[in-house]
């Protein structure tokens, strides 16, 4: 009943997206990664950290960007995230009452998934949400013409890039 009625509401266009933010945190956390890629130079990233609604949906109220958690995050050019910087990613999220509810990644080029994005999911549970900036987020990126990728678990993703904003919404 539950999955007719959501299949219900998708038909109707009144399925809560899976994703909220607000667009001044949306805008001010993409110009933090374009900023930190040093001229396009490397690879950027962040957890996404939010609350989750009754409804599924999930609301991301700050970006904790890799290089802040583990100073050596992003010197190979690629987002390598050690062991060592998840205590501190612990203590942000228990001391502002958050969850990690997404993560994001620049890419230079297009916004599809590497080899190493399937393999290595930011958080190995299923129902993960993982996003993908192009162009060193450079291009004003938004729902519609950046990646949008769920973790299924078992090395297995869904891709829900085309659904725009009615997977990711961003508010006033
Ligand atoms: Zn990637």
């Amino acid at each position: 009943m539950a999955s007719f009625l959501s299949t219900l509401l998708g038909w109707l266009g009144l399925a809560p997206p899976r994703l909220r933010c607000r667009a001044s945190i949306w805008n001010e956390g993409v110009q933090q990664l374009a900023r930190r890629t040093l001229g396009a130079r490397r690879e950027s990233g962040a957890y996404l950290l939010g609350t989750h609604r009754p409804d599924g949906s999930r609301d991301v109220l700050d970006f904790i960007y890799y290089d802040d958690v583990d100073p050596e995050a992003l010197s190979t050019g690629i987002v390598t995230i050690r062991e060592t910087a998840l205590p501190r990613l612990w203590e942000i999220c228990r001391a502002r009452g958050y969850g990690v509810v997404a993560d994001v990644h620049v890419h230079p080029g297009g916004f599809g998934q590497s080899e190493s994005d399937m393999a290595n999911p930011v958080m190995p549970r299923a129902g993960h949400i993982a996003l993908i900036l192009p162009y060193f987020a450079r291009n004003n990126p938004r729902p519609g013409s950046i990646g949008m990728f769920e973790f299924l678990g078992d090395g297995q993703w869904v891709e829900h890039s085309g659904k725009g904003r009615k997977f990711f919404r961003l508010g006033g």
